[in-house]
């Protein structure tokens, strides 16, 4: 295009004044304000001057779709405002049927805990304030409360059953207590840091593992300023391999949960009963790192082999450290629970301050704990998608599939199919772990897998699927059920 035709298009633009004086801009105003207005509209035409000037002939504008982007200008800048102001954070459906995504955010929160946040948040509170005495208190108080009871007692219900109260909580002693702190990351260097800086921490080859994020155990090791010493080989380690590393320059045993992967094959790892032994033996503390550590007994909806919290204090691990928004279905936060004089060295080190959390996570994890004292499970939303049943999700999948064939029976283009299928706990617990489960399989005649969960995305909310062999599966195990409504009407439309 010339350079005359092209002055004659950028001449038709009218200016930011000119069409803030619009009418129909005028009501835009009124409801979001005139820099906002202003500032889209200078947006919008900076994207359409920037479209005439194009060098390359296809993406020019030519004035045939400049007098159509023109017409439409109000509309553009409407839309550029609804942009420009409205969330990028936003809630969305999860019909993965990964439980704990930590791309998606990890649990959602319980009702209970939302009330207390917004209570807590709207107002002052006694955070760091004793109202008895009326003087400076601490804010850890509100919650190592409740996990002393929920660690010292058996909430379980398993292990210790049918033994007397006292003596099982006996099996955990010393007292017990508990710190949190950002996520669980901190813990492991708060951990580190206050226990072994330094000096030496023994742990396996097999466990140097690397959570999703760029988490890996011996940058964690060298930012706490403890020495990784590392011992047996990937697949096999003993408890020989570890006592022969003691050296007076050994501060820790650590032992890593591996989260999201397993080991198979000629393998061996030293029972937690034999690496407790050996460090009472040799009097130093040993420190788990569980990484998900749930305090519900996983064993009641078929999962096996991820240990829990109370399992390992129960064994005798002196620290634990694990999220808060993973298997206990909490806000985001790292909790060290353990023996109350390495707590508390952890607690007077200057890293922990630096690492402490606010009184948005401590009214959400009060709430959250609170659900797990009552034995409210189903109250904690991962709690109740673990615990739901083939034949619920089935019932709900085949209520929303004849909603929308009712409304589809003509056109048709959309295929659903109702498939067996798993649902993974994720978040790095139980790596392999599966939970039976009935999909919702998506066809469309006119559209591949791709452009289906691409549709499904877009939609407000967004709805997130899983793409397999050409077709889109939806999961309602992580759907929650106020969102089936959501999802009926959405697959209807298309
Ligand atoms: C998830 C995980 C972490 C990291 O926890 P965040 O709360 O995400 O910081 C550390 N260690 C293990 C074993 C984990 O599974």
């Amino acid at each position: 295009m010339s350079t005359a035709n092209k002055s004659g298009l950028f001449q038709k633009l009218p200016s930011t004044d000119e069409l803030l004086r619009q009418p129909d801009m005028q009501a835009l105003i009124d409801r979001e304000g005139h820099s906002a207005v202003a500032e889209s509209i200078r947006a919008v035409l900076a994207r359409l001057r920037q479209q005439i000037g194009q060098e390359v002939a296809e993406s020019q504008l030519d004035e045939k779709s400049l007098d159509l982007a023109l017409g439409g200008l109000s509309a553009a800048v409407e839309r550029q405002l609804r942009q420009s102001l409205g969330y990028s954070l936003q809630s969305l459906v999860n019909a993965t049927g990964v439980i704990l995504h930590t791309n998606l955010g990890r649990a959602p929160l319980a009702a209970s805990a939302l009330d207390h946040l917004r209570a807590t948040a709207s107002a002052y509170s006694n955070l760091e304030f004793d109202l008895p005495k009326g003087e400076r208190g601490k804010r850890d108080v509100h919650v190592d409360r409740l996990f002393q009871k929920l660690l010292s007692e058996d909430h379980l219900g398993t292990a210790a059953a049918g033994r007397p109260a006292e003596q099982s909580s006996a099996a955990i002693s010393p007292v017990i207590s508990t710190i949190v702190v950002n996520n669980n990351a901190a813990a492991v260097l708060l951990a580190l840091n206050s226990l072994a800086e330094g000096g030496e921490v023994i742990v396996s080859r097999g466990e140097l593992v690397e959570i999703g994020g760029s988490f890996r155990i011996p940058d964690v090791m060298s930012k706490s300023n403890a020495t990784l010493r590392e011992v047996g080989t990937t697949n096999r380690t003993r408890v020989a391999d570890y006592e022969r590393a003691i050296t007076d320059r050994t501060r820790l045993l650590l032992r890593v949960h591996r989260s999201n992967f397993e080991i198979t094959g000629f393998t061996e790892q030293p029972g937690l009963d034999e690496l407790v032994a050996l460090a009472r033996r040799r009097n130093l503390p040993l420190m788990e790192d569980l990484g998900s550590g749930a305090l519900f007994d996983l064993r009641s909806v078929g999962i096996t082999g991820e240990p829990g919290v109370v399992d390992s204090l129960r064994a005798g691990v002196d620290i634990v450290t694990y999220s808060g928004d993973k298997l206990l279905g909490g806000p985001q936060a790292g909790l060290i629970s353990g023996r109350a004089d390495l707590v508390a060295r952890m607690r007077s080190n200057s890293l922990f301050r630096a690492l402490r959390v606010d009184k948005l996570t401590y009214a959400a994890l009060e709430a959250t704990l609170l659900a797990y004292v009552k034995h409210d499970h189903d109250a904690v939303p991962v709690l109740r998608m673990m615990r739901l049943s083939k034949d619920e999700i089935a019932h709900r999948a085949g209520k929303i599939v004849s909603k929308v064939e009712s409304v589809q029976a003509k056109s048709g283009r959309l295929k659903l199919e109702l498939v067996d299928g798993e649902s993974v706990v994720g978040g790095g617990a139980a790596p392999s772990a599966v939970l039976p489960t009935r999909l919702i399989a998506l066809t469309h005649a006119g559209l591949s897998a791709d452009e289906l969960s691409a549709r499904l995305r877009a939609n407000a909310p967004p709805i997130i699927a899983r793409v397999e062999e050409g077709r889109v599966l939806i999961d309602l195990r992580t759907v929650l059920p106020d969102q089936d409504a959501v999802l009926a009407e959405m697959l209807s439309s298309l």
